[in-house]
Formats: C-alpha cells, structure tokens, sequence
C-alpha cells in the first residue's frame, strides 16, 4: 500500500489517479492528514500534498529522507491550479520511478475529447499539439493519435442529429459463460434460461415508455450489447427484433449494431435473424487467436469457432464485422499477438477494437493474478505496435479511442475501422455529445443538455431486481426526460 496525505481535502482523485498510474500494482490512499494513523508499506515511498495560499508542495518521504517540489499557483484558475499540481507529481513521480506516461498527466477516459473540443474551438492543429504536449505532458504520439482521432470523428459524426436526436442502447446481460477479465453486467444464461421470457417483456415495456417519451427525436443508432445478445435463442431474437423495429422510426437510423461477441453462442439461424430485421452491423470477437488464452480466461470456445462463426455471418451477408482483440492476457507475449494479428488478417473483418486488458480490483482476474503470483501483465509498446500495424494493414485507420482505469501497460483501447465501416454508436457514447436512452438490466441513460451538461439516470444490475421493479426504471427515465424538457421550456 502507497499513502498520500493532504493537508485539504482537494483534488484527491486526480492524486490517487496519477499515482496509481505510476504504481499500478499497488493499493494507493488518499486522505486528510490527522483523519488516519496509516503508513505505506516497507520499501515504498509515503507521499504528501499541500496547499498553501499561492503555492503547492509536494514530495514523499523514503525511510529518514524527505524530498520536496514546489510550484506557484498565484491568481491561477482552478483547472490550472489543477494542471499545475498533476504537472508537478508528474515531474516528481517520473524522477522518483524514471518512468514517463504515454499519455502524460491525463488519466481519464476520454483523452480525445480534449482534441475534439480545442478543433470545435477552431484552434489549429499545432495549437493543439502545444496545448496537449505542455499542459498534459502527452507523448507526441498520442498527442497526434488524438488530433487524428478527433478529425476523423468529426467526419462520421457529421450526419448525427445532435440536438434532436438520440441513439438506442438495449442491454443483454446473459452470456455463455463469464470470462475472467469480465467487468460488465453479465450472468451465465443456464442461471436465467426459465426467466429470459420474463426479461424481455420487462424490456419491451421500457421500449414502449421510450417509443412514446422519444416520438418527436430522430434515432441515430441502435445498438444491442450487454452481455451476449445472441446468447438469447433465435425465437426470443425475434421476439426483442420484431418489438425494436415495429416501434421506432428506422429512416433515419444509420447503424443497427449487435453484438454477437461470443462464438459459442452464434447459429446460422441467429444470424438470420438479425439479418431479417436489418442489422448492419455484428461483432464476433476472438479476443485472442490461441485456444490456450481462450480457455484460461474461461471463453470456452476454440478458435476454430470463432472462424467458422465469422465465415458464416459473411456468408449470411454481414458487410460490417467488427472484432474484438485484448492486449495483456495472462501468458501472452508479443510472439502470440503477431500470431493472433496474422489469423485475424486473414480473415480480414471490416473493423478491430484493440483492447488492453484492464484488471479491476473486485474482478475474478484480480483475484486469479494474486492466486497464481503473476505481477504484471504484459501489455507493452510493441504489441499495440503490432495490433495498429496489422489495422492499418487491413486498410484500416483509428476512430475512436478510450482507457480505462489498471490498464496494462497504462495504454488504450482503440478502435480501427475500414472507411465507412467505423461504429457510429462507440463514438457517440465516448464523445457524450448525444442523448443515449438505454434499455435492460444494468445499462445507463443520459441526457446531453444544450450547455454541455451530461444527467444520468441508472438501472438496476441485478436481473430479477429488473424485472420486479421495472415501473421504478420507467419512473427514473420519466423524471430524467422531464428535467431536460423543464430547461428547455425556461
Ligand atoms: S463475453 Fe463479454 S460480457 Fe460476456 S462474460 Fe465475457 S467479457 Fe463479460
């Protein structure tokens, strides 16, 4: 355990943040000094914060040495007092480590979002540069993968009803089995067979609140994740397709994507299904091309699978396939992404989001590491070199981007799509620059308001507590959608 103390209470989260993105392995505190008697482990440094009128100090304490680093925060707005302070345990944490951050100070989830509004601001690209480079400290290659990102997502994005608009998102929160890694809302289906009748005429009477509440607003995308939806059986797809289609508007819609991640849950049938009712775009997700991976991390299902399942969704007439890869898995080196890259080119799907494998702490993978006394895993440079190469390869580019927090190798996930195949949905949900009304156990409404501003309103994760309390859910979307027609009536 690292330590840090403080002597106010201010900007705790972007301290634990940044140190923990320089000790990844390690359980770090953040708190007000006299408010807990804790030291950091044996052999770790302690670290202090404090603020004073015009300045901040920082530093750590090693055994009987203290060192100190200083900086001016006179007549600074909060957001530069903000920068300055990461700036300055930055510096320090990097001379302490002799590391650096490819992505500098910044440790939220949605770094291009930074590019994208500066280009909306009409600044030029290297004012942009300078802006992230100096005040984030971000390598120049993610500063330009940024900047690319973010010009490419203005160019998709272009279409996009943002003021009257709104995307669909409907979640399946049943899966064949649950991988290791896994961090969403997700049951083995065997659990819930008996129940998934009752699951989706709790959806459907969330699609009718929706399809009503929604009448006046263009819808963008639909998307169906969760979960597996194809989990579900071909008759019960029919029923959740049928419902989806008789009761919004589809002209203007220009993506309906589902999931099909798993390929122990994809049949000829399903797959008809989904093309029956327009879908335009499926994901089969591999994860890794090498068996051992598959059935370590508990996918049950062989890479032989995952191509059958891709050579037939083509055959059915899926043009936009997307796959899913994950940097960083236990026993993996670069030799097995180069492999993995190879297969995947072979089969040469219409887009790829590379994942690198993010280890949360209540999540079954935390646990098996500890188990099996693995310390890292090994998420480097080279294999996300490997994984853009093999993109860009495909005749693929980068567009659109995100990170998580623990992520192996403190790098992102990216996804590369060929022209006119990128996700429309993923981006939409990254830049938060429309309304999302979601449908399902687990999933999360928001609305985007003129100014900005982002409301949420939640569903309940666990399955029957959906089921039984559906009103309630209907009720909290009731009131989220008021408060957005409250303001736009003042
Ligand atoms: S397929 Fe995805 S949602 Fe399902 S268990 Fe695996 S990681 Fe979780």
């Amino acid at each position: 355990m690292i330590v840090v103390t403080l002597n106010e209470d201010k900007f705790a989260y972007d301290i634990h943040s940044l140190i923990k993105a320089f000790y990844p392995a390690q359980d770090v505190k953040v708190f007000v000094e006299g408010e807990k008697e804790l030291t950091s482990d044996a052999g770790l440094p302690a670290f202090f914060v404090r603020f004073a009128e015009e300045s901040i100090t920082a530093g750590y304490n090693c055994g009987p040495q203290s060192y100190f680093y200083a900086c001016n925060t006179n007549k600074l707005e909060r957001s530069e007092v903000k920068n300055s302070l990461k700036q300055l345990l930055y510096g320090m944490l990097s001379e302490l480590t002799g590391q650096k951050l490819p992505w500098g100070t910044l440790t939220g989830i949605r770094p291009t979002k930074i590019a994208m509004q500066l280009l909306e601001e009409g600044k030029s690209e290297d004012e942009i540069r300078s802006y992230m480079q100096d005040t984030y400290l971000a390598s120049a290659e993610k500063t330009e993968l940024s900047i690319d990102i973010a010009k490419r997502e203005q160019e998709i994005l272009a279409d996009i009803h943002y003021e009257d608009g709104y995307s669909l998102y409907i979640g399946i929160p049943f899966c064949p089995t649950t991988c290791l890694y896994c961090s969403f809302t997700s049951y083995p289906i065997c659990a819930w067979k008996n129940r998934v009748s009752e699951y989706l005429a709790a959806m459907e009477k969330e699609i009718d609140f929706v399809k009503e509440a929604c009448r006046d607003r263009i819808l963008d995308s639909v998307y169906i994740g969760g979960g597996t939806p194809t989990t579900l059986e071909a008759d019960e797809l029919e029923r959740l397709l049928s419902k989806v289609r008789e009761s919004f508007d589809f002209s203007h819609v220009q993506e309906f994507t589902v999931e099909a991640g798993r390929a122990d849950s994809i049949t000829r049938e399903k797959l008809e299904v989904l093309k029956k009712y327009g879908v335009t775009r499926i994901s089969v997700n591999p994860q890794t091309m090498k068996d051992e991976t598959l059935r370590m991390i508990g996918r049950r299902h062989t890479v032989e699978q995952v191509i059958e399942a891709y050579k037939l969704a083509r055959e059915i007439g899926f043009d936009n396939i997307n796959m899913d890869l994950i940097l960083g898995l236990p026993g993996e080196d670069e030799a097995d992404v180069a492999n993995t890259i190879e297969r995947v080119k072979e089969l040469d799907p219409d887009s790829l989001t590379v994942h690198s494998l993010a280890v949360k702490r209540a999540s079954r993978l935390a646990q098996w590491i500890q188990d099996n006394g693995i310390s890292t895993l090994n998420n480097t440079d080279q294999t996300m070199e490997i994984a853009a190469a093999g993109a860009k390869a495909m005749g693929m580019e980068p567009y659109y981007l995100y990170r998580q927090k623990n992520m192996s190798g403190n790098f992102e996930n990216v996804g590369y799509a060929k022209p006119g195949k990128a996700g429309i949905y993923n981006i939409l949900i990254m830049e938060e620059k429309e309304s999302i009304m979601a449908i399902g156990a687990g999933t999360i409404s928001k609305v985007v308001f003129g100014d900005g501003r982002i409301e949420r309103c939640d569903n309940v994760k666990d399955v029957a507590l959906y089921i039984d309390r559906i009103d309630e859910m209907i009720e909290r979307k009731r009131q989220l959608l008021c408060l957005e027609k409250q303001e736009q009536t003042v």
